[in-house]
């Protein structure tokens, strides 16, 4: 069997294409380097640059590699960006999903993953979040996610695809042997900027909002680690071999930490004491985001490997390191140790 794994060559897919090299898998990948990287692959995959939204791109892949399960991680991610440009984030996600799960459907494939996000909870009323609470996002990113889901389950129910679609919490950390992380440039992610303040490639670190009702005052997060994220697909995967119904999974680990707590662990992994500035709340910022996990753990034979602070943090160093040493000859990791 081969997987087609769109954006494969992004954060999160470059992650699920080592596993399944590793695990043995046949895998082609289809990007169009608009945020990722060729050189995140492994040897030896192959990889088609285009775009997900192009049918018969798809149609010609799936049909030249045999593909029968497809992995879809190809699309925008930037919240704020989807606030000041919706519509490329409904173009971009919901667009391209339809366009592929039309190709999907057209050249029989009948197993679809597809990366959801948190996002689509909006504010819970309850924490943990589980699956069967109310979809209110906030954002058009989240909107364009709530969207594609929606559109995945009315075309499995008519087209007779399987599918299971994974809600991801805060993905952090990097592949444990620094051989692809997250590269991006201009990323905001917190877990991402911490080990750059640590790298010395920013002088600080800003704390969004200390006021906040919870023990430190700062946001908490159920941070996942990417590694484990990706094995939780090649679960659901397998999930789908064995003809597990089509099914709706929040990715986490059901425990947060803060904003405080998480920069206190890269300083803690990196012994750089980089200066911290407490600031105020960031617009749209939702206190408390912690998985509810009890679907996943129950339905998918998934044991995470990295539920560890400090593990990811340390790995999110590690290939930070690697990427400034890349890009500065090792001048600014001197500088800043
Ligand atoms: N955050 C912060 N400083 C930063 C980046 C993020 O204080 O430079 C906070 C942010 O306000 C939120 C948490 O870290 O409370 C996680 O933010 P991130 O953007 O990583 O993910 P989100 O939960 O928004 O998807």
């Amino acid at each position: 069997m081969t997987i087609l794994v769109t954006g494969g060559a992004g954060y999160i897919g470059s992650h699920m294409v080592y596993a399944l090299v590793e695990a043995g898998e046949d895998v082609v990948v289809i990007d169009n380097l608009a945020t990722g990287f060729s050189t995140s692959l492994p040897e030896g995959v192959p990889l088609f640059i285009g775009d997900a939204a192009d049918e018969n791109l798809v149609m010609g892949v799936v049909a030249a590699h045999g593909v029968d399960a497809i992995i879809h991680f190809a699309g925008s991610v930037v919240v704020p960006d989807s606030m000041r440009d919706p519509l490329d984030y409904y173009r971009n996600n919901t667009m391209t999903t339809r366009s592929l799960l039309s190709a999907a459907v057209r050249s029989g494939v009948k197993r679809f993953i597809f990366s959801s996000t948190a996002a689509v909870y909006g504010n819970p009323d309850q924490m943990p979040v589980s699956e069967e609470m109310p979809t209110r996002p906030l954002s058009p990113y989240g909107s364009s996610k709530l969207m594609s889901e929606i559109m995945l389950h009315d075309a499995a129910r008519a087209h007779g695809l399987d599918f299971v679609v994974l809600r991801y919490f805060n993905v952090a950390g990097a592949d444990p042997q620094a051989r692809t992380g997250l590269a991006t440039m201009g990323a905001t992610h917190l877990l991402k900027i911490a080990v750059e303040a640590a790298t010395g490639q920013r002088a600080k670190i800003d704390v969004f909002g200390t006021d906040y009702p919870t023990p430190d005052g700062s946001c908490i997060r159920d941070f996942i680690h990417v590694s484990d994220l990706a094995q939780a697909h090649r679960a659901a995967l397998a999930y789908l071999e064995c003809d597990g119904p089509s099914t709706t999974l929040n990715c986490g680990y059901g425990r947060g930490y803060s904003v405080l707590e998480t920069i206190e662990a890269v300083r803690r992994v990196s012994g750089r004491n980089f200066a911290v500035q407490e600031g105020p709340r960031r617009p749209g910022d939702i206190v408390t985001m912690i998985a509810d996990t009890s679907r996943i753990r129950s339905t998918l034979d998934w044991t995470p490997r990295y539920d560890d602070l400090d593990t990811i943090a340390a790995h999110a160093l590690a290939w930070e390191e690697k990427l400034a040493r890349e890009r500065t000859g090792g001048d600014m990791l001197a500088r800043s140790a």
